[in-house]
């Protein structure tokens, strides 16, 4: 991976359904330096989804090519569906961009393999699994087979939070914004966050 300098990677994981969209979209539009990495995916495009800026949606038999060939940092199969991020497409942002990841652990596992990378990896999680149902359920996005195969991922997922730096409850968005900004900041001037 090329050197971006002093360009941080912002990872965001969570279970599905707590918000991790919404707030990366909500630091991109507040902070110019980030890009936010827009993945590969085999998943169909939801109704609200534009190809080439939430994913890019490919087929089943591109992206097993695109392993093949050895072309992403990280691929991960996620509710039978196929999500990857392109070598090309962070090298190219890194140089001039912090970068934000909206991937889920295996995809932080991997990239966090990569050493000399300016890593900072977040965690979030609803204040309860009750939350995080109602969420799945007024997101109104997915079937109710889907939401189910999402609810029940919940546990497994949060089996893997040690793996991330810092955990952010998203109780209130705006709340765990600002937690969330200071975390960048502070990695970006590399000192600890103060929360008080
Ligand atoms: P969704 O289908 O709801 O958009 O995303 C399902 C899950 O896939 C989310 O947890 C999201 O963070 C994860 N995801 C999206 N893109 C990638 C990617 O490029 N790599 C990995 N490992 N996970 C991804």
């Amino acid at each position: 991976m090329r050197s971006g300098g002093d360009n941080i990677m912002v990872i965001l994981s969570s279970p599905s359904g707590v918000g991790k969209t919404t707030l990366t979209k909500k630091i991109q539009q507040k902070n110019q330096s980030f890009k936010i990495s827009v993945s590969h995916t085999t998943r169909k495009p939801r109704s609200n989804e534009v190809d080439g800026v939430d994913y890019f949606f490919i087929k089943k038999n591109e992206f097993e090519r695109l392993i093949k060939e050895n072309q992403f940092y990280e691929h991960a199969k996620i509710f039978e569906n196929y999500y990857g991020t392109l070598k090309k497409n962070v090298d190219e942002s890194i140089i001039n961009n912090d970068i934000i990841f909206d991937i889920d652990w295996q995809g932080t596992k991997q990239l966090s393999k990569i050493k000399s990378l300016n890593l900072v990896k977040i965690y979030l999680i609803t204040k309860n699994k009750g939350e995080l149902k109602r969420r799945l359920l007024s997101r109104n996005q997915n079937t109710s087979e889907e939401i189910d195969k999402r609810f029940k991922s919940y546990e497994k997922d949060i089996k893997h939070w040690k793996d991330y730096d810092y955990i952010v409850i998203n109780e209130n968005l705006d709340v765990c914004f600002s937690q969330i900004e200071k975390i960048i900041h502070s990695h970006k001037k590399r000192k600890l966050p103060d929360f008080n």
